[in-house]
């Protein structure tokens, strides 16, 4: 009897316990709801007034070039540049809400095409890659996927590949292990450079929101956003991300998809 009575304590204090864990739970969905919501309304309306900032500093710069001396030129210089970058800076918080409501389109995919043409996007886009040697080592196998979104991680990655390299001759390579050395029913792609590389101790950092490792001003502009926005977009997949890196050496970044 006593054991009894203990039972159906025990399974009604579980089942209270669930109760309140369910509740708990919709209350949490309901704050990164509005959380998201919050976020998406406020970079968007902020982008506007700053978008007026970032013109009138170009006009005056361009229009009273003539009145103006070399001090209050590359003061205004620096007024676009700042602007420019708390732009980005929104553009990435926007993106980043926008993405947890987004649907996935998911479609058989090139993958292939799809990285040739961020490459060339990036090659047009990014100031310096000259001295960039790209590859793709071998055919990329299609894949099921959002053609937008899985743009985006590559393009993150591999700009990323790209900006944090002080080599002279920068190299990025992107392919995909063998499925039977990974062993999974998934596709292991990499992004590999010969970059600075990554400090073990920051290696999960680098995913985690505005984390920025490197200076910003010395390997160029950045929010910090890039790798968070790509590991999310990579786990509404069903796949993860994570790196290797050896510091002074370079970095891959490897992820998984569904094959
Ligand atoms: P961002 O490039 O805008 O700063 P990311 O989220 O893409 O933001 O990257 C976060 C940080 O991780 C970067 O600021 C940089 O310090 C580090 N990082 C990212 N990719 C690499 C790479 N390929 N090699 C070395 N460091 C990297």
């Amino acid at each position: 009897d006593g054991a009894l009575e203990l039972k159906s304590a025990i399974v009604a204090m579980v089942l209270k316990k669930a109760d309140e864990l369910a509740k708990i739970n919709v209350e949490l969905e309901r704050s990164n709801r509005e959380l998201d919501a919050f976020a998406y309304i406020a970079s968007h309306d902020l982008k506007e007034p700053l978008r007026g900032i970032h013109n009138y500093s170009t006009f005056l710069i361009e229009d009273y070039a003539d009145s103006l001396n070399e001090d209050g030129v590359s003061k205004l210089q620096t007024l676009v540049r700042l602007t420019q970058r708390m732009e980005d800076l929104i553009n990435s918080l926007l993106h980043f809400s926008r993405l947890g409501r987004v649907e996935l389109v998911m479609r058989r995919t090139n993958l292939n095409e799809l990285v040739e043409s961020v490459i060339e996007i990036l090659k047009i886009s990014l100031k310096e890659t000259s001295n960039v040697d790209i590859c793709i080592c071998r055919r990329l196998p299609d894949v099921k996927c959002d053609r937008i979104q899985m743009s985006e991680v590559f393009s993150n990655l591999i700009s990323n590949a790209i900006k944090y390299n002080d080599k002279a001759n920068k190299s990025v390579e992107i392919g995909f292990l063998d499925q039977e050395t990974t062993n999974q029913p998934t596709i292991t792609f990499y992004v590999r450079d010969n970059g600075i590389g990554i400090r073990q101790k920051h290696l999960d950092n680098v995913f985690r929101i505005f984390k920025r490792l490197h200076a910003a001003s010395q390997y160029g502009g950045g929010t910090g956003a890039g790798l968070t926005i790509a590991k999310k977009i990579v786990e509404r997949h069903g796949g993860k991300i994570w790196v290797e890196s050896t510091y002074g050496e370079g970095s891959t970044f490897y992820f998984t998809l569904p094959s």
